[in-house]
């Protein structure tokens, strides 16, 4: 199960794959973008680790919540309200629930990519985060129906790398990307990148928790 720790711990991790991929981020969102994904993200994430370390909040949903309302406050670009709206929303779909199955946790995480595409209107395919958070979400949903296995995060981790590798060669259709046309073709998309990196964060999360778990103990 998957409890408040859990959910500090990943968005932790996710704080410090952010800040070391920050300049990377920012690079990729050069050539498309106004070069600050990078920096938006390093600002938004810190102020997450540090409220979460300060309040502390005991329930998956409550970590949930406030990390996007975190989120949504601290970063100026799309990609904030974009990110703290799935936070936001996965966390609410968690209600109260002291701990969280991994199969409940995805279906949760669903909802919340679902409101992403409703905020921004765009879809898979568009050269967006969402092209790395779909294919994350649906590889969760795959196996978690099978075994509703921590493991399932390590298939999911793939699926968005592979998801943001993809974006090279589309056409950006949404986000400040799309003013480019033709011209974004050729370039990996920063956000669909920046969300692998938060799949990253949870299966390795989800590595430390699965191996503590089946050694009897938790900590
Ligand atoms: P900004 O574009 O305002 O500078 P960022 O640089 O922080 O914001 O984030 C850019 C990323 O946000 C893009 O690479 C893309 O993945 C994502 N993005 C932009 N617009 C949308 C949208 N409408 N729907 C989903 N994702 C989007
Ligand atoms: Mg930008």
């Amino acid at each position: 199960m998957l409890d408040a720790l859990f959910f500090r711990r990943w968005l932790t991790a996710a704080a410090d794959a952010v800040d070391r991929e920050a300049e990377r981020l920012t690079e990729l969102d050069s050539p498309i973008g106004d070069a600050d994904h990078g920096s938006n993200l390093q600002r938004g994430f810190r102020a997450v680790a540090a409220v979460l370390e300060k309040e502390a909040p005991d329930t998956p949903g409550a970590v949930l919540m406030l990390a996007g309302r975190q989120l949504i406050s601290t970063v100026g670009g799309a990609s904030g309200p974009l990110y703290g709206t799935l936070l936001r929303r996965t966390g609410k779909e968690l209600g109260d629930a002291p701990e969280v199955g991994p199969a409940r946790f995805a279906a949760a995480l669903r909802t919340g990519v679902d409101a992403v595409a409703a905020l921004g209107g765009a879809a898979p395919g568009d050269k967006t985060m969402l092209d790395a958070l779909v294919p994350g979400i649906d590889a969760l949903d795959a196996l978690d129906a099978l075994d509703n296995s921590l493991d399932s995060f390590g298939a999911a981790r793939e699926a968005a790398l592979q998801g943001a590798l993809a974006t090279t060669p589309l056409q950006a259709r949404k986000g400040r990307a799309s003013y480019l046309g033709e011209r974004s073709i050729g370039h990996q998309d920063p956000g669909a990148t920046s969300s692998a990196l938060l799949f990253e964060a949870l299966a390795e999360t989800a590595d430390g928790a699965g191996g503590v778990s089946r050694e009897g103990s938790r900590g």
